[in-house]
């Protein structure tokens, strides 16, 4: 066997075995596989596809490139969520000690913002303190001790996926579907998740911009789930518009203790609940498939406080600063916090959540390259969802800036990425699920 026979076999249109999979992988992980080489084999995977077989072959074969978290040792299950990024998703930080609140512990890793979508880290560390680099005797003593905790990727989980990411990223071959979905498979798999909700999103502000390329990515990751013994639920929901109504940093953690405490804009209560009912359902808590028999009882744990007071816990067993997130305002805050009137009345036809994602990011919320630092105070609300009426003059969107010449830029484009009409509908939370029992090999 060696790295040309591989990539002659997939140029052809050949499938390649678990064996091959493995060598090629482990190969390239050592160093022992060149670049060229990976990048021909790469493009080869992305102009041919990949089977069932094979895509959970190299999920496997990336996952087990490092060592694999064995959360059994500290929990009886482990339960874990993703969501493929977006605008103004907060999900995380609401649904993680809903679901525990519930009497379900969970341990998640986290990323940073990339592009237009923002990073549960990068939120998450807007508190004062807030440590997410735990190492990894760290994470699963948190895990075992407070049975909540949200931290960050160690570097040294699935390194093949960092290396052949990488490699993507300067190769032209991101966009293809086996490759997102092991990619995203293999590092859930390494942190040692049992059962797993996908939350795909879809519309302008995802990665994904057609509800059947999120359906397409959400069968493969659950078709792998299956090959590799986890339970999974992928969810395919909207991000057409940002959601709920704050995009940044701290002004996300802000919406994000609102909702914990009983209050939130009602799209991103919603989403969290369905989001916490899957993962529920997946933890045998629920046996319906329109989780009316856990609905009642999430609401519950939103409203009496009980999700608040493990949020609570887990800030301050993660060092944050407790004091910001029992008084929201004194969460970083910008120089400038502006109302921007909305120009004309009507009803909100669209609402770009891509341009808003980008708008936040020029303010400074987020990356344009690696390491760059991240302003934890700007961001922006915006007022009214699709479907919603506006009276002309009444506040369209707020933004939190540091500059009068950022404002004026960041209103520009907000404006710009709104649309008015005489009637629009909502945009729906959810176009779909795939469960395991409905995908068919
Ligand atoms: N997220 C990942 O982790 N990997 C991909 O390939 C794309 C999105």
């Amino acid at each position: 066997m060696n790295a040309i026979s591989i990539i002659g076999k997939k140029r052809d249109g050949f499938e390649l075995t678990n064996e091959d999979i493995r060598y090629f992988v482990d190969g390239y992980t050592r160093g022992e596989i060149p670049d060229y080489q990976a990048a021909a084999w790469l493009m080869a995977v992305f102009l041919r596809g990949m089977t069932a077989a094979e895509t959970t072959a190299l999920t496997l074969a990336m996952a087990e490139s490092g060592e694999i978290l064995d959360m059994s040792k500290v929990l009886p299950f482990s339960l874990d969520k993703h969501s493929s990024g977006g605008v103004g998703d907060k999900t995380s930080l609401v649904v993680l000690p809903l679901v525990v609140a519930c009497g379900v512990p969970v341990a998640k890793m986290s990323g940073r913002g990339l592009d237009f979508s923002g990073g549960t880290l990068d939120k998450l560390e807007s508190i004062e303190g807030f440590n997410t680099q735990l190492s990894r005797e760290e994470f699963m003593e948190h895990a075992r001790k407070y049975g909540i905790v949200l931290a960050g990727q160690s570097a040294d989980l699935a390194p093949a996926d960092g290396k052949l990411y990488a490699l993507r990223d300067v190769t032209g071959t991101v966009p293809s579907m086996p490759l997102i979905a092991s990619s995203i498979m293999s590092k859930k798999i390494a942190a040692g998740a049992d059962a797993i909700v996908l939350d795909v999103k879809t519309g302008r502000g995802a990665f994904m911009e057609t509800v059947d390329d999120a359906r397409e990515l959400a069968r493969q990751m659950v078709e792998i789930g299956i090959l590799a013994h986890r339970k999974v639920t992928a969810l395919i929901s909207d991000m057409n518009q940002p959601l709920g109504r704050a995009v940044g940093n701290a002004v996300e953690v802000r919406e994000a203790i609102e909702t914990l405490r009983g209050g939130g804009p009602s799209d991103f209560v919603e989403h969290c609940l369905i989001v916490a009912g899957h993962m529920l359902r997946l933890a045998g808590k629920s046996t319906e498939r329109d989780l009316t028999d856990v609905l009642p009882t999430l609401r519950e744990k939103l409203g009496n406080g009980n999700a608040w007071d493990i949020f609570y816990r887990m800030v301050e067993a993660q060092g944050g600063n407790v004091n910001q997130i029992e008084h929201p305002d004194m969460l970083p805050t910008a120089p400038i916090i502006r109302d921007i009137p909305s120009p004309q009345s009507g009803a909100i036809s669209a609402l770009d959540a891509r341009e808003v994602g980008l708008t936040a990011l020029e303010l400074g919320a987020g990356r344009t390259k690696k390491g760059d630092p991240v302003d934890y105070a700007v961001g922006i609300i915006v007022h009214h969802k699709i479907g919603d009426r506006v009276q002309q003059h009444d506040p369209l969107v707020t933004i939190h800036a540091r500059s009068e010449q950022q404002v004026a830029d960041a209103a520009r484009r907000l404006i710009a990425a709104h649309k008015w009409s005489d009637h629009a509908d909502p945009l729906p939370l959810f176009y779909d699920i795939v469960f395991s029992d409905q995908v068919a090999f």
